[in-house]
């Protein structure tokens, strides 16, 4: 059995030093607020090359906190790519604003730059760039927008940890950026977790607060806020993980070349690009075919787990009727029924990755 996500199998692979973390948090009952988080926020913030870190509760909370931190107008909109998790652009309207969805690019998956173009309008205030599936967003077009229309970009990073654009780590590249540490993400915690970044010292603050109920002493509340937090066991977890991510990402990206090697010039396979300015970090490999469902089934057939992402494109989703955008002529409005996740991650070998690929390469031959 090829495993789509191999989690018990990382565990084995750090087990020792994972259990003393674990269990030093619990003999100290060091279990909110304390050293693991602090030490968690400041070498996550090194390690994108930003000033702060603000560690919250997990990455939904991230990007609400970060959205409601900017202080966008009210009644504004805020553009989100149509093809990503539902958190991306329920956080926009959860802090009460509009969400307007443009198309995704058909290389890359990530916000199409002329689609979003196309989208703005004088109500536009942010922008949601997803760094989908671990490829980065063209962070200068995007920034370009942002000053001529003054537009805030969050970066929702929950797929692209360490992700590079241009030799630069995302997460400080634009205003405000949000972190997932879901168990299944390149870099997860044992349960939820999260983590905003930014550059700007007054936005780190005003997020912090908003975390911890509006303080920041104990109980000087200055407005009202929210509790979200890291917990002590997450972030000494977080903080076993983080040294390994590098030698993970560099596995990720060795097996997502091997995929490129085999499967490419099949017909009717389309794989996904990585642009010569990016160094993607392939939370997922994906690949889009008009036979899916057959794909799919043959591959489970061989005992090759696999996944879909997203399997409805967001302005198709019930949730979004109201934005009457299914029917928008957008690209994701129409790959949704073609896109398959391979297997993909840290703990899977070589020879698991070839045998993903005879199977793909079988199913295309008949
Ligand atoms: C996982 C994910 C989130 C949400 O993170 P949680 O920690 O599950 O709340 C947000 N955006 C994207 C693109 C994600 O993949």
């Amino acid at each position: 059995m090829i495993k789509f996500l191999d989690l018990e199998k990382q565990y084995q692979s750090i087990k020792k030093e994972m259990d003393e973390a674990i269990s030093g948090i619990i003999s100290k009952a060091a279990f909110i607020g304390g050293d693991e988080i602090k030490t968690f926020e400041k070498n996550f913030a090194a390690y994108h090359n930003t000033a702060h870190c603000v560690a919250v509760a997990n990455g939904t909370d991230a990007l609400e906190i970060a959205i409601e931190a900017l202080n966008l107008p009210k009644g504004s909109e805020v553009i989100v790519p149509a093809n990503s998790f539902i958190a991306s652009s329920e956080a926009v309207s959860r802090q009460g604003y509009t969400v307007v969805f443009c198309d995704c690019d058909p290389e890359t998956y990530t916000i199409s730059i002329p689609s979003l173009k196309s989208k703005i309008t004088s109500k536009t205030s942010a922008i949601v760039a997803v760094h989908l599936y671990g490829h980065p967003c063209d962070m200068d077009a995007l920034n370009e927008l942002a000053q001529q229309h003054d537009l805030k970009i969050i970066e929702d990073c929950a797929q692209s940890h360490g992700a590079e654009y241009k030799g630069k780590r995302i997460g400080g590249l634009g205003h405000i950026s949000a972190f997932s540490f879901y168990p299944g993400k390149n870099l997860g915690a044992y349960g939820d977790a999260g983590a905003i970044l930014t550059q700007d010292e007054a936005l780190a603050l005003r997020c912090k607060m908003i975390a911890n109920h509006g303080r920041i002493a104990k109980y000087d509340h200055k407005f009202e806020g929210r509790n979200s937090r890291l917990d002590g066991i997450q972030a000494a977890v977080l903080n076993v993980k983080l040294k390994y991510l590098d030698t993970w990402t560099d596995t990720r990206r060795k097996l997502a070349s091997i995929y490129r090697k085999e499967l490419s010039g099949i017909s009717g396979l389309t794989l996904p690009q990585e642009k010569d300015w990016a160094k993607a970090v392939y939370h997922l490999f994906v690949v889009r075919t008009e036979k899916r469902e057959a794909l799919k089934q043959a591959l489970e057939d061989n005992d090759i787990q696999t996944g879909i992402h997203y399997p409805i494109a967001l302005p198709k989703l019930e949730a979004y009727t109201y934005t009457n955008q299914a029917s928008e002529p957008f690209f994701a409005n129409q790959s949704d029924i073609q896109l398959l996740s391979l297997p993909m991650g840290d703990q899977l070998s070589e020879s698991e990755i070839l045998t993903v690929c005879k199977g793909v390469k079988q199913f295309f031959s008949k």
